[in-house]
């Protein structure tokens, strides 16, 4: 953190926006609301978990090798895909060993606990310059959703208090400079536009201009997803660097968020290994977590990205958004009050 603080209250990740809430800040309801819609994201994930993994051994077992084995088989079995499966069986070898669980009772009640330091060791929070304005930097492939999630990013700073101005750098495609447009209409901020096939990094420089003419506290950066090759991407982002720090912008961009599809799994950590080595990723933005049944993809992701997860995308309207709350999701992932009642039923 260092360098950065939070800026103001309300505090993002304390203070999730709700689509109909006027108010920033959201009463119980209203997390409740969207509790259910992110369990129902990952619900195909936590039932199986629950029912046909831990099923598959029972509970009070003693913990042994083959107990493993049909635990692994029953995760294969189940689809949890094998990145989920593999960082999951890690995680509980590993524990066994060391003898913090010896029986398969202590199997949720441990992955609850370890999963959460996981996914918040690293700081969840957006972080904000110490002078205004922040500068946020949104890239990744095409497709993978980063206009929607730009605007999604708007639409919650602003919700929660932060003036957003728009920059439509992706000027590849005259579509994606009218998709952004249309969304911050709706938002009610400004954007930024170039001619068809400008520079970016013309766009940022007068986004950045203009954002601290108007004193906006964030400039959000729509960026192309034609960045294919390393040299590309790492060209395009030192310019829009240099535009930021030529308007006299101290440290920006001081986030650079990479949208990921969260239904692509294994190839979502391949591009990510990608843009790492191309630029300063600060957070990502798991999008798309409503598609997929395969909510565990979260954890691995996260452990072999070795980058927060900051926000995840849970549908295509503005409000689809969600501060990553690893408690949140731990809870709705293994949601082991509902284990019992599975047994019960199955
Ligand atoms: P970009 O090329 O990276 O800018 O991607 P876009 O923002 O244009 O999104 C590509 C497609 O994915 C669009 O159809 C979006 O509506 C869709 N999309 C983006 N985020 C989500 C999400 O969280 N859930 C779902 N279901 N669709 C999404
Ligand atoms: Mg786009």
């Amino acid at each position: 953190m260092g360098l950065f603080s939070r800026k103001k209250k309300p505090e993002p990740e304390e203070t999730p926006p709700e689509p109909q809430a006027e108010e920033p800040a959201p009463g119980n309801g209203e997390k409740k609301g969207m509790l259910a819609k992110l369990t129902r994201a990952i619900s195909r994930t936590r039932m199986v978990l629950n029912r046909r993994v831990l099923g598959a051994v029972g509970l009070g077992q003693k913990i042994d090798d083959e107990i493993l084995e049909k635990l692994e088989e029953a995760m294969i079995e189940a689809d949890f895909g094998v990145e989920t499966s593999d960082f999951l069986m890690g995680v509980l070898r590993g524990a066994w060993k060391n003898g913090r669980i010896e029986t398969t009772s202590d199997i949720l009640p441990f992955l609850r606990v370890d999963l959460k330091q996981r996914l918040t060791h690293r700081g969840n929070a957006l972080r904000f310059a110490p002078k205004s304005p922040t500068v946020i930097l949104v890239v990744g492939v095409n497709g993978a959703g980063k206009t929607t999630s730009v605007a999604r990013l708007a639409w919650y700073l602003e919700k929660t208090g932060h003036h957003t101005v728009l920059a439509a750098a992706d000027t590849f495609r005259a579509a994606a400079v009218e998709q952004l447009k249309t969304w911050s209409e709706r938002i009610g901020c400004e954007i930024v536009t170039g001619p068809e096939k400008a520079d970016p990094a013309s766009v940022a420089h007068k986004a950045a201009e203009r954002a601290l003419e108007i004193g906006a506290d964030v400039l959000l950066v729509d960026t192309a997803g034609r960045l294919h090759t390393q040299k590309n991407l790492m060209d395009e982002l030192r310019k829009i660097r240099n535009a930021c720090a030529a308007k006299k912008i101290e440290g920006a961009p001081h986030e650079t968020i990479l949208v990921l599809d969260a239904t692509t799994g294994q190839n979502a950590v391949v591009q990510a290994e990608m843009f790492k080595q191309a630029a300063e990723v600060t957070g990502l933005f798991l999008a798309k977590l409503d598609g997929t049944a395969k909510g565990g993809a979260v954890l691995s992701i996260n452990e072999k990205v070795e980058v927060p997860v900051k926000f995840v995308g849970l549908g295509e309207k503005l409000e689809d958004i969600q501060p990553f709350d690893a408690d949140q999701f731990v809870e709705a992932l293994f949601d082991i009050e509902s284990l019992s009642e599975n047994q019960d039923a199955g």
